[in-house]
Order: C-alpha cells, then structure tokens, then sequence
C-alpha cells in the first residue's frame, strides 16, 4: 500500500486548464503540466482495498492499486509494464475515459476518488519520455494472415495483440489516416494526434501493416477479403447517425457532428465548416456536443448554444445512481467552461420544432419549445416557444449503430435486437472467421470499451487460427457497464 494514511492527509487534486483565454486561442490540449510531487501525493490517497472496485468499474480490469504504488515508490519502470499489461494504450484512455473506475472508487463512498486517470495518463507519458516505449515484435510467426477492416481503438487494439501473436495483420481503412474516431472525431484540444502517431510508429515496427482510403465493401470485395485473409476483424464503429426530421433540415448550415468535426480536425483554422463569425447552435448535450462546442469556439463563433432534450443532471450523485455505479452528472467539461466564459448557454429539457431560413437557403433561426421530463414522453410545454439565432447548427444526438453497407451486406453477417452485429463469446459473427469488436458490435459506447473488446476479440481470433491462445480476454460481448 502506497501510504496507509494518504487518503485522511491528502486531498484530490487535478491538474489546472490553462487560461481559457490562452486556451482557445490555440488548438493544444486544455490542461497545465502536473509537478512529480503532486503526483505522488495523488497516488498515496490509494488505500490499495482488498476487493479494489476499481478494477470492476473498469472493462478492461487496470491494476491501478498496484501502479499507484509503483509511482508513490517512483518505480516508474515496473508501473507502466503493470499498465501495460491490461492496456494497450493508456495514453488514450489515460486523457480520453470518462473514467468509471473513478466511478467505482472504493474513496467515493464518502470522499472524492482517486486520480486514477491523472496517474495513469503520468505513467505512459514518463515511458514515453524514457523511450521505454519500443516495438515488442513476435518471437515466431504463424503464418496466418488477419484483416482487421476499421482503425479505431478497437481494430488497434486487435491488431496490435495478433501481431504480437505472431500472425499477419492487415488493417484497412477507409479514411485518409488511421485512427477512428480518435483521429478525426475527437478534438485536438482533448488529445493531441501526436499521441495516435507514436503509437502507430510502434505498431509499424512490430509488423502491423496500415492501408489508409482502402473503403472495404467497395475498393475491395467482401469475397476478395475472405479470400486473402485466414480470418477478419470488423471494427467499423458505430458510425450510422441519428438525425433530426423537422422542417428546414436541409437548410445550408445545419450538420451532423461528425461531418463538422472531421474537416475541423484536419485543418483547423480553414476547415470548409467553419463557425466564424457565427451563432452556432449545438443540438446534444453529450461528448460529441461539447467537441462541437470547443471546435466553434477556437473557430471564432460569434456565439455558442447547447441544447438538450433532457432535464439537467444533478450536480452530485443522486440516491437512484449510489456507488459505485457511473452516475450521469452536470459535467464542466473544458468545452463548457469556454462556453459560460464566452457567455454561451446550456439550455436543458428543450426540443427543436423547426429551421427558418433565409432567401438564400441559409439557416438563418432555430425554433425551439420546452419540454417535460422523458416520462411524458418529452411533451412541449404550450406558450414555451421561441426562436434563436442560429447560422451554424450542428446535431449530435447520438449514434444508431453500423452502417449496414455493401461490406456487411456481401458478408452476410447477422444483427442482433440493437441492431449491431452479432457474435458469440468468442467475437465471432455468424460468418465462420469473421469477428466483431467495438462499436460496431457493442453500439455506440467508449474508447476504454472499445480497447478492452480488441483484446478479448483478438483471443477468440487467436484461438481460431491457432486452437488455442494465450491472450487475455478482459470482457465478456455481454458486459455492460454497471448502472
Ligand atoms: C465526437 C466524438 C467524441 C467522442 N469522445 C469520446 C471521449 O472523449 N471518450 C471516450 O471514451 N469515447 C468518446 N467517444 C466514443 C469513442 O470515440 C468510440 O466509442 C470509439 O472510438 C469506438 O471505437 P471503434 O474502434 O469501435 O470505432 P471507431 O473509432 O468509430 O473507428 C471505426 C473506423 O472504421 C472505419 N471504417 C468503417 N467502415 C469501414 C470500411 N468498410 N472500410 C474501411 N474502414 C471502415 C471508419 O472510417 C473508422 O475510422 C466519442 C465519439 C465521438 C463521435
Ligand atoms: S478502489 Fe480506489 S482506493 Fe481502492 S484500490 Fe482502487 S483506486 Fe485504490
């Protein structure tokens, strides 16, 4: 145990934003170095329990009592190989997971939890740092050869354990550069995509092969796959959106989230969706929302506003959500505290009815009502309703699960009542040799999630090819988060 009595001495600390008039005026992550010896205090609060919830609240079952001690003993060296002994990547969950494990905390009961993910982002970035990182290439090969079709956490996760194993992994993708959602969903200012690339830089080394604008489906053939290929992993996300059907949606001006955010990310400053000089209107309270919203800002938004169907969440664990469930609370993310700096609002239990345009096909307003809570069925609220500026609107309301396209369709998978796609307890389809892992099979979910199914999908694989494995196999298709 780090320090029996650090958790009555010490309090909970995280790393300061920057300014966030410094901040928006760049696209850098939001958050200020944090000095070694605050660090190790964090650590000492681990009362290292003897049922470590922490370990339950997260899918992939982290060590964390024992890198916790690793870095109050300054091991460094020791606490990454233990980190890296359940994740593959912690230098994406470590910045990017809203962190269930803090969530299940033993010390959340009645005080405030470990910095879990503040530790863990600390452990990969000092291996980094020291080089500790290096390729960990496989001792023999098998001769096998895997594709792995969808470069998200999910599709690395797997490529990287089946390289490791010895076979021949291909990963295709279809967008210019690798990563998924990390690469061209999620913001640089929550992670900046020099993270995705020495990763990657590693990946090369050990083996695995990356070919980017490869649309599989349609530049090549499910058949042509099957034929190339001793077995395949589908990793192609969650990425049928869920739209709004009110009149004047096809107005210029109002987008998916996930068609603002990819040219945003690729080029920041003159991304063809810009939100200069504009009142943006952000539909979704959610993750995607709050890209939307630090996106618009960095961009010079003339002004920003959130919209969310439902009530505002409590500010503290209500009864109904006790420990060591992942309570949905009123969150400051970086992007909202931007938001209510600028002056921008987070409006709750409202429901957009309408678009009005200009003469020129331009959204021009948003006409919204407020509603009654989802028991009602969200009913409007007569005499609520009104109409806001809005010449930029952005939708992120949430995904409905894969797209179901000539890939799924020419392999002939099945979905299940969801309507992901199936697979037994091994991550196999109904397809002999054809798994399935992330989003794609689980539903629009998590990075930590999507990692911890690569994993357990890459033993079923390994197992296949093989008859049997010896690679971990973290979560059942099944598990799902405790709530
Ligand atoms: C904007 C946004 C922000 C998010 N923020 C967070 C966050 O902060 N923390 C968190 O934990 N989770 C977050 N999430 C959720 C998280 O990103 C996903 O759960 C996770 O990325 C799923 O991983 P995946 O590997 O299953 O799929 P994805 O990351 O979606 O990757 C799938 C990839 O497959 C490719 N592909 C699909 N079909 C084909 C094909 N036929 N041929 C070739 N390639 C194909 C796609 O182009 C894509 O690159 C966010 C999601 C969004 C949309
Ligand atoms: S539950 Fe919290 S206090 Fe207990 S071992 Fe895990 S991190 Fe440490």
């Amino acid at each position: 145990m780090a320090d029996p009595k650090g958790f009555l001495t010490h309090d909970r600390e995280l790393p300061a934003r920057r300014p966030v008039d410094v901040r928006i005026r760049d696209w850098r992550e939001v958050y200020e170095d944090f000095p070694a010896p605050k660090l190790t205090k964090q650590a000492a609060r681990c009362m290292d329990c003897g049922i470590p919830f922490c370990h339950n609240g997260c899918p992939l079952g982290n060590l964390v009592p024992e890198w916790n001690d690793l870095v109050y003993r300054h091991d460094w060296r020791e606490a990454i190989e233990r980190l890296h002994a359940t994740n593959n990547f912690p230098e994406f969950t470590g910045r990017l997971c809203p962190a269930p494990c803090e969530a299940a905390c033993v010390l959340g009961i009645n005080s405030d939890p470990v910095a879990i993910k503040r530790v863990e982002v600390e452990i990969i970035d000092h291996a980094f740092a020291e080089g500790w990182v290096t390729p960990q290439p496989a001792a023999r090969k098998t001769g096998k050869k895997v594709a792995v079709v969808g470069s998200g956490p999910a599709g690395l996760a797997a490529a990287q354990q089946l390289t490791r194993a010895g076979h021949d992994v291909v990963v295709f993708e279809r967008a210019d550069a690798i990563g998924g959602l990390l690469r061209y969903g999620i913001p640089e200012f929550k992670m900046e995509k020099r993270h995705i690339d020495r990763r990657l830089d590693q990946m090369r080394a050990e083996g695995t092969e990356f070919r980017t604008s490869v649309n599989v489906g349609v530049d090549i053939s499910a058949a042509q796959l099957r034929e190339e290929f001793d077995a395949v992993v589908l990793s192609g996300g969650a990425t049928a959106w869920r739209d709004l059907a009110v009149a004047g949606r096809d107005l210029k001006g109002v987008h998916q989230a996930m068609e603002y955010l990819p040219p945003a990310n690729k080029d920041f400053e003159n991304s063809p969706i810009n939100a200069r000089g504009k009142h943006v209107v952000v539909i979704g309270g959610g993750d995607t929302g709050a890209d939307c919203i630090g996106t618009a800002i960095r961009q010079g938004a003339a002004s920003v506003t959130q919209l969310e169907i439902m009530p505002q969440p409590p500010a503290a664990r209500p009864g109904s959500q006790p420990w060591p469930t992942f309570p949905i609370l009123f969150k400051m993310e970086s992007a909202h505290e931007e938001l209510s700096d600028g002056g921008g609002d987070r409006v709750y239990a409202v429901s957009t009815t309408e678009f009005a345009g200009d003469a020129d096909g331009n959204v021009r307003a948003l006409r919204l009502v407020e509603v009654e809570g989802p028991q009602s069925g969200f009913k409007p609220i007569p005499g609520t309703e009104r109409e806001i500026p809005a010449e930029l609107v952005t939708l992120s309301m949430g995904f409905l699960g894969p797209e179901k396209g000539a890939l799924l369709q020419d392999l002939g998978v099945e979905y299940d009542a969801r309507g992901n796609v199936a697979r037994d307890k091994t991550y196999m389809t109904n397809v002999d040799g054809v798994f399935v892992a992330g989003d794609m099979g689980r539903g629009q979910s998590l990075i930590v999630w999507a990692i911890a199914e690569g994993r357990a999908a890459a033993s079923g694989v390994d197992r296949f090819l093989t008859g049997e494995t010896a690679l971990p196999y973290p979560i059942m298709p099944t598990a799902r988060p405790l709530v």
